[in-house]
C-alpha cells in the first residue's frame, strides 16, 4: 500500500475473509452465518462487504434499518436481509425490496400484516423476536398464544426465524445470567413452534455467544463485530484480524513556546517548549471530543503522540516533541497494531462505537 496523503480508511478483504473462516470453523457445518453489516457494516462500507461476503457463500445478512436493507439491494445483493428494527412507514418499500423485518411486539406485527395483506402476499418471510432478557425488543413469553392465533388466520406470512438477543455474551461474570436467557430461549421457542405446527430456523448469539456459548448456536448464528476484527477479549482478539485501518498525514508542525496555548478555547496551555502536528481529521470524521485533552492518540513512526487541547471539527494536533517526523508523514489513528479497540478505550468507550462514527466523508479503500 502507498502512503497515506489524506485520511483513508484502507479495508483489509483478506482480513475479512480470514474473520469469517475463523468464525466458521467454531459453528457445526450444518450451522448457518448471518453477518450483521448495518451502520455501514461497522463503518467499513456495507456494499463492498456484503458483496464480498456474499462471495463467500455466507447465509443471511442484517441491517437494522429499512434504507440500509435497501442500499445493498440497489448494489445486487441477492442473499436474504433481515431487518432488525424496521419501522412501520417503511415496510412498503421493505416488500419492494425482498427484505424480511424482525416483528417484535403486537404494534409493529399487526401493522406489518395490514401492508402485507394490502400487497397481495403470501408467504412473506418474517422474523419473531423474543425478549429474554436485555429488556430492549422483542415479545414475551406470555405473548405466544396472541401471535400463534393470529398466524393461524392468515397465509400471508411464513415465519422464517425465531430469535433474541444477548445482552452480556461477553461477559463471564455474567454466564449465569446468559445461560438463564439460553434456557428461556429455549422454553419460548419449544412452545411457539410446537403451537405453530412448522419448525423456523432458531438464533441468538452474536460474536461473543459464538465464541463462549457454542451450546447455544441453534440452527443460525450473528455476527458484526468478529467479522470486522474483534473478538471482545484479549484471549479472542489473537485470532481475529482487524479489518480496518485509519491513516492520515501531518499538515503542519508547530514550536510552542512556553506559555502558548494550543486550539479551542485554548484548552491546552504549555508549561515548557514543545512541538505539534496538525492532522486533517477531527470530530467530523468520527474522532470525538472526548478523544481530546491528552486521551486519544495517534501513532507516528512507531511512537504514540497524544492529542493535546480540544479536537476539532476538521482536525486534531497531538504533541510530537519526542517523534522523529515531517510534514506530509504517514500517521496511523488506528490499525492492526494500535488498534480501534485500544484507543476505543482511552476514552472509555468500545470499537463497536469508534469504528462505526467514522463518516462518510472518509475515503475508503480496499485491499483485496
Ligand atoms: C448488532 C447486532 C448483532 C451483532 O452483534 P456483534 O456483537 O457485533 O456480533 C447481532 N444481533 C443483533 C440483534 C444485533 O442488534
Amino acid at each position: 500500500m502507498p502512503k497515506a496523503q489524506e485520511t483513508v480508511l484502507e479495508i483489509d478483504l483478506k482480513a475479512l475473509k480470514h474473520n469469517f473462516e475463523y468464525l466458521k470453523s467454531k459453528i457445526a457445518n450444518n450451522t448457518k452465518i448471518l453477518a450483521v453489516v448495518k451502520a455501514f457494516a461497522y463503518g467499513n462500507d456495507a456494499k463492498e462487504i456484503a458483496l464480498y461476503l456474499e462471495n463467500l457463500q455466507v447465509d443471511y445478512f442484517a441491517v437494522a434499518y429499512v434504507h440500509e436493507g435497501i442500499l445493498l439491494r440497489k448494489a445486487g445483493v441477492k442473499t436474504p436481509i433481515l431487518v432488525l428494527h424496521p419501522q412501520s412507514v417503511n415496510f412498503k418499500a421493505l416488500i419492494e425490496n425482498c427484505l424480511e423485518p424482525s416483528l417484535y411486539n403486537a404494534k409493529v406485527f399487526n401493522e406489518f400484516m395490514s401492508i402485507v395483506h394490502q400487497e397481495h402476499q403470501t408467504n412473506y418471510p418474517v422474523h419473531i423476536k423474543f425478549n429474554t432478557g436485555l429488556n430492549r425488543l422483542g415479545f414475551s413469553e406470555s405473548d405466544i398464544d396472541y401471535l400463534i392465533s393470529k398466524l393461524k388466520e392468515t397465509n400471508a406470512i411464513n415465519v422464517k426465524s425465531v430469535f433474541s438477543h444477548l445482552a452480556a455474551s461477553e461477559d463471564l461474570n455474567e454466564k449465569a445470567f446468559t445461560q438463564n436467557q439460553i434456557k428461556s430461549f429455549k422454553e419460548i421457542t419449544k412452545e411457539f413452534t410446537s403451537k405453530l405446527g412448522y419448525k423456523p430456523m432458531l438464533h441468538i448469539c452474536n460474536t461473543s455467544g459464538i465464541l463462549n456459548y457454542p451450546e447455544a448456536h441453534f440452527d443460525m448464528v450473528r455476527t458484526g463485530i468478529g467479522l470486522y476484527g474483534f473478538g471482545n477479549s484479549e484471549k479472542e482478539n489473537k485470532h481475529f484480524k482487524p479489518i480496518g485501518t485509519l491513516k492520515t498525514i501531518i499538515s503542519q508542525i508547530h514550536s510552542i513556546k512556553k506559555g502558548e496555548s494550543v486550539g479551542y478555547n485554548r484548552a491546552y496551555k504549555s508549561d515548557a517548549f514543545i512541538k505539534t502536528a496538525t492532522l486533517p481529521i477531527g470530530h467530523a470524521d468520527g474522532i470525538g471530543r472526548p478523544y481530546g485533552n491528552g486521551k486519544g492518540y495517534v501513532i507516528i513512526n512507531a511512537q504514540k503522540a497524544y492529542i493535546i487541547g480540544n479536537v476539532c471539527m476538521d482536525m486534531i494536533m497531538v504533541n510530537i516533541t519526542n517523534i522523529d517526523c515531517k510534514e506530509g508523514d504517514e500517521v496511523i489513528v488506528f490499525g492492526t497494531e494500535s488498534t480501534s479497540e485500544d484507543l476505543a478505550k482511552a476514552a472509555n468507550t468500545i470499537s463497536y462505537e469508534l469504528i462505526t462514527a467514522i463518516s462518510q466523508r472518509v475515503k475508503r479503500l480496499y485491499l483485496k
